[in-house]
C-alpha cells in the first residue's frame, strides 16, 4: 500500500512538447531550427547544431513618462500572441511562431488562444542568469532537504525539465511634493486625588503641525503577476530591477512571458500609496517628541513620473501528486527555490512513530534516573 501511495506521482509537464515554427528573425543559419537565448553564453544559441549569434548590445532601459493615457496608447508588441490556461487561468505571451502545448505554470494541456491583446510592450528585461541545468540543480538540492517528501517526487524532480517564464512587474519613479497638516500628541503623567485615592494618570497633550515635504522616489516596484504572490517573490529574494536592460525580443526566444494581470494604471495607484505611506513616515520622523498620532493629512503632487515595465525570469515546474498540483519556482537570477512539497504519508507515518518512540524512551529514562 505504501508503495502505491507514492507511485501516483506523475509529471504534469512535457517541456519538449514546445514546438518550433518558422521565424525568419531567429532562424538558425546553420540548420534552420530556431535560436534561443542561452543564459550561460549570453548569446542566441541553437540547441540542435550549437550555432551561436550575438544578442543586441545591452542598453539601459528607457523610462517612459507616465500619464493616465499611457495604458490606452498600447504600444503593441507586434509578433506576440496571448494564450490562456483553462485550469489556472494564467495568461501567457509567446512569440507568434512559438507554440506550447502545456501551461508553463501548472502543466495543464488544452491551452486556448486568448482574444486579449498582449498589452504594453515591456521596455526592460532582466535576462536569465541561470540556465535550466543550474535551476534544476537548486531544485534538487531544495527537494533533498525535504526529507518527508515522497521519494518518487524526488526522483521526478531529478528527471523532468523546467520551463523558463518571465514574470511581469512595474517600477515607478516620481517626485512627490506634499503639503500636510497633522495632529500629534505627547503623553505625560499627573498625580491626582488625595489620601487613599492618590494615583497617577496618563494624559495626552495634543498639538497641530503643518508644513511641506519634498521626496524623490526611484524604482518603486509593483508586482503585476497573478501567478506569483508577493510572499513568494520576497522568499526568492526579489529581483535586482536596477540591473535591468532594454527589452529585446531575443530574450523571449525559447521562453514565455506571463501577461500582466495588474495593469499600468492600477499599479500606479499601488505605487502612489506606497509613496504616500513613506512620506507620512518621513513627516512622522520630523517630530521625534510626539508619541501619539491622531492623523496625518497629506496633499501630494506627483511630477516627473516615469515607469518601466520589467520582465523578470523564473524557472517553473509542477507535479501532480494524489490529485493535487504542486508548483516549484526557481529565481532565474539568484537560483533560490520556493514551493511547497507534499508529504509522503508513509514517511510521515514512520517519522511520527519514530518521534513517539524517542518520546517514550525519554520518559522512561527520566523515570529511571529520578524516580526508580
Ligand atoms: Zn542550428
Ligand atoms: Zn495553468
Amino acid at each position: 500500500m505504501g508503495k502505491n501511495a507514492e507511485t501516483e506521482v506523475n509529471s504534469a509537464v512535457d517541456v519538449n512538447s514546445a514546438k518550433e515554427v518558422e521565424s525568419d528573425t531567429f532562424k538558425c543559419p546553420g540548420c534552420g531550427n530556431f535560436l534561443k537565448y542561452d543564459p550561460d553564453s549570453g548569446k542566441m544559441k541553437c540547441d540542435y547544431c550549437g550555432c551561436e549569434r550575438d544578442v543586441p548590445a545591452p542598453k539601459p532601459p528607457m523610462e517612459l513618462y507616465y500619464t493616465s493615457l499611457s495604458e490606452q496608447g498600447y504600444s503593441g508588441w507586434g509578433e506576440v500572441k496571448c494564450i490562456q490556461c483553462p485550469v489556472c487561468g494564467a495568461k501567457t505571451l509567446l512569440e507568434k511562431y512559438q507554440t506550447v502545448t502545456v501551461c508553463p505554470f501548472c502543466g495543464a494541456p488544452n491551452l486556448v488562444e486568448s482574444d486579449e491583446v498582449p498589452g504594453l510592450k515591456p521596455n526592460a528585461v532582466l535576462p536569465f542568469l541561470i540556465g535550466e541545468p543550474k535551476a534544476h540543480e537548486s531544485l534538487k538540492k531544495w527537494m533533498g532537504k525535504k526529507f518527508l517528501a515522497p521519494s518518487n517526487l524526488k526522483k521526478l524532480a531529478k528527471t523532468s525539465k523546467m520551463r523558463g517564464i518571465y514574470i511581469p512587474s512595474w517600477t515607478f519613479d516620481s517626485n512627490v511634493y506634499a503639503t500636510y497638516d497633522a495632529r500629534l500628541g505627547k503623553t505625560y503623567t499627573v498625580t491626582v486625588g488625595t489620601g487613599k485615592n492618590r494615583r497617577t494618570e496618563t494624559r495626552v497633550r495634543w498639538y497641530n503641525v503643518s508644513g511641506s515635504i519634498n521626496s524623490y522616489f526611484d524604482d518603486v516596484l509593483v508586482g503585476a503577476s497573478d501567478r506569483l504572490q508577493q510572499k513568494q517573490l520576497t522568499k526568492m529574494g526579489g529581483f535586482d530591477t536596477k540591473n535591468s536592460i532594454q527589452f529585446e525580443e531575443e530574450y523571449l526566444s525559447g521562453y514565455s512571458a506571463e501577461r500582466y494581470s495588474k495593469g499600468l494604471d492600477d499599479s500606479w495607484d499601488v505605487a502612489k500609496n506606497l509613496m504616500i505611506d513613506n512620506v507620512k513616515s518621513q513627516i512622522r520622523n520630523r517630530y521625534p517628541d510626539a508619541d501619539r498620532v491622531d492623523y496625518i493629512n497629506v496633499r501630494p503632487v506627483f511630477s516627473e513620473t516615469k515607469y518601466k515595465y520589467v520582465l523578470a525570469p523564473v524557472w517553473a515546474s509542477s507535479y501532480r501528486y494524489k490529485g493535487k498540483d504542486y508548483g516549484f519556482v526557481v529565481n532565474g537570477r539568484n537560483g533560490r527555490t520556493v514551493g511547497k512539497a507534499p508529504l509522503s504519508p508513509i514517511k510521515t507515518f514512520f517519522f511520527a512513530l519514530f518521534c513517539a518512540g524517542v518520546g517514550a524512551l525519554l520518559i522512561w529514562m527520566i523515570y529511571m534516573l529520578f524516580f526508580a
